[in-house]
């Protein structure tokens, strides 16, 4: 095997070609963010070449805690040097009821959730797996109800409900009984689903059979920063209550405190009968993905649904100090921080240049649709890169700038990476070529 030479970007060498050579053409991220990273701290992550950047990504909404934090850090260090048992299958481990019991008492117990919790795969994909095949054993029902712009993942009965054709496309999804309605909001603008749902629901001559659940992001981050409206989550679970089809909440990106709640859909005041969790739970990046349904809905038999990996004992360790975290009043004034600059960010940059933004909390997206479109957000990352930030872009042609900061950066990051961005949004549009 020949070693291609050493790339350099901006003049740095970039040691990758191993990447190139032997890793799959399916890799992505890396290649918008060309850097071999090596070490990371808060919201800082640290390339093997010396150079540094601010991350506004956070593993796509996987690290709202930040990088490394120390106190997560410390209980898993100690886990680890005591012989914690690392591998259990789904058996009953000290890890995993300190879990349970931690995050009853912090997030469902608070909140009046008398929920259930099913381990799944590792990955967000498998929660949402888990929730369509119960949802369907639950009510004895095929059919699903999803949203023009929605993401699910990537595994197959994920993607039956996942909008975007590219996706669907590679993984050949079928429609698998699955109904698209528009979202309250999108790139072509409002529109009254809820009217179109309840037309479909009480219908009987609708041609769609009553579905087993609605699945819903109380935000869409993939479909291009869309926070559905407070009414607009109300009226989805009373047309859902008033027919009998289940609600499930797709918390897997927006979940875990990233809108300044727990739950996304808090802030509605609706209970779903049935919510996704992954990403940030462990607060750490390590795998774990939940599925939180209605006690009633638990109709599992024993095995019916299992794999190797549903009991990461590392993640649930982790997870358990991230629950800690999240309780003490000084993270939580960490995160009115965070959201209250990112919130008189939206209003300058809006009086500055005219850009639309959309958010809550510190999910923040800038479009630049109508103005310049993806060319222009794609310039905005290049340049945020090139001087020290890892931004992503989202919506349906990458025209939307994603802003997901840990929820605990620190101020001055914060106001380096959002000068970064102001930066970048002033840059001249390059003269049309001939
Ligand atoms: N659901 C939502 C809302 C997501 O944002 C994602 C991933 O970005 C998933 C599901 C799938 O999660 P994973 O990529 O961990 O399988």
């Amino acid at each position: 095997m020949t070693i291609a030479p050493t790339r350099h970007i901006l003049g740095t060498p970039i040691d990758d070609a191993v990447f190139e050579q032997l890793e799959s053409e399916v890799r992505i991220y890396c290649r918008k963010f060309p850097a071999v990273l090596h070490r990371a701290q808060g919201a800082e992550v640290f390339a093997e070449d010396g150079r540094s950047f601010i991350d506004f990504f956070c593993g796509a909404g996987t690290l709202n805690f930040g990088h490394n934090h120390p106190f997560i850090k410390s209980r898993l260090v100690e886990y680890l040097a005591g012989d914690g048992l690392m591998h259990g299958l789904d058996m009953y481990t000290v890890a995993k009821r300190v879990f349970l019991q931690t995050f009853a008492e912090v997030v469902l117990q608070p909140r009046g959730l008398d929920y259930k919790i099913q381990f799944c795969g590792p990955t967000g994909t498998d929660s949402v797996e888990a929730a369509l095949k119960l949802a369907r054993k639950a009510t004895d029902r095929r059919g699903m109800i999803a949203f023009t712009g929605a993401f699910h993942g990537m595994s197959r009965g994920s993607l039956a409900v996942t909008g975007s054709r590219r996706a669907r496309r590679a993984g050949s999804a079928t429609q698998q009984d699955v109904t698209f309605i528009p979202y309250e909001d999108g790139p072509l603008g409002g529109f009254d689903s809820i009217g179109l749902i309840e037309r479909l629901l009480a219908d009987t001559s609708s041609g769609a059979d009553l579905p087993a659940a609605v699945i819903v992001e109380p935000m869409q981050m993939e479909g291009g920063v869309y926070p559905a409206s407070v009414g607009w989550l109300r009226e989805l679970r009373a047309v859902t209550e008033k027919y009998g089809v289940l609600l499930i909440a797709d918390e897997i990106q927006v979940g875990c405190g990233r809108t300044g709640d727990f739950f996304a859909f808090e802030h509605a005041g609706i209970v779903p009968d049935i919510v996704t969790v992954s990403k940030s739970i462990s607060g750490f990046g390590l795998p774990l993905s939940l599925a939180l349904f209605r006690r009633q809905l638990d109709v599992w038999e024993p095995g019916e649904h299992t794999g190797t990996f549903r009991g990461n004992q590392l993640a649930f360790v982790a997870a358990t100090a991230a629950c800690q975290l999240w309780q003490q009043p000084s993270f939580q004034a960490q995160v009115a921080t965070t959201t209250g600059l990112l919130d008189q960010f939206r209003v300058d940059l809006v009086s500055e240049t005219g850009v639309r933004t959309r958010g809550r909390g510190a999910a923040v997206g800038i479009d630049l649709g109508r103005t310049d479109g993806p060319e222009r957000a794609a310039r905005v990352q290049q340049f945020a890169f090139d001087n020290g930030l890892i931004v992503e872009l989202s919506g349906r042609q990458d025209e939307v700038v994603k802003l997901l900061p840990p929820l605990n950066i620190e101020p001055d990051l914060l106001q380096i990476g959002l000068g970064l961005l102001r930066d970048a949004l002033r840059l001249p549009s390059p003269a049309p070529s001939r």
